[in-house]
């Protein structure tokens, strides 16, 4: 098979998850490593039905948000803030089957967007267990939100637009 007809039946079959209702992410997401990952397991894998599709995706989605949730563990433990004790770990909602991140839901699965959720569910859980919001803008002294710019997954600071780093280094 010509290389471009293989890629035009990956877009088709692409197209088809997008429409399928069990899909739980969005297939279109421009994001390279999620675009990468998609067409890998299709040369890999072919025509794959959602049924046997579901499993790759959760186990790539929990990889991410495994990878992710680490991270912000360790830039946690290293801001002096009091050690959360357990450190944070992924659950799964039992009825619904979705990766949660304490109170957050995992819906994405490129890097950057899990990332985000991550960050999201990892503050809230801080604030709810803690009292206190993390992390906080050394300049501003106001609390930073996960945000996704430029493809990236930073910690951003409003007050004056800024970013503070990458969620995960
Ligand atoms: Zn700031």
């Amino acid at each position: 098979m010509l290389e471009a007809e293989f890629r035009a039946r990956f877009e088709l079959w692409r197209a088809g998850l997008a429409k399928d209702p069990d899909t739980d992410f969005d297939p279109t997401e421009p994001a390279p490593d999620l675009q990468e990952w998609l067409y890998e397991t299709y040369c890999n894998h072919g025509e794959v039905p959602s049924g046997q599709f579901a499993p790759l995706v959760y186990a790539r989605r929990l990889a991410l948000v495994s990878r992710a949730l680490a991270a912000v563990n360790v830039t946690y433990a290293a801001s002096g803030r009091p050690p959360l004790d357990p450190p944070l770990t992924p659950t799964v909602d039992a009825s619904t089957g979705t990766i949660m991140v304490a109170e957050q839901p995992v819906h994405a699965l490129d890097k950057a967007g899990v990332a985000v959720e991550v960050a999201d569910g990892f503050q809230c859980y801080v604030m709810d267990t803690q009292w206190f919001v993390w992390p906080l803008c050394p300049r501003h002294g106001t609390g930073a939100h996960p945000e996704l710019i430029g493809g990236a997954a930073v910690w951003h600071c409003s007050a004056e637009n800024h970013i503070l780093g990458p969620v995960v280094a």
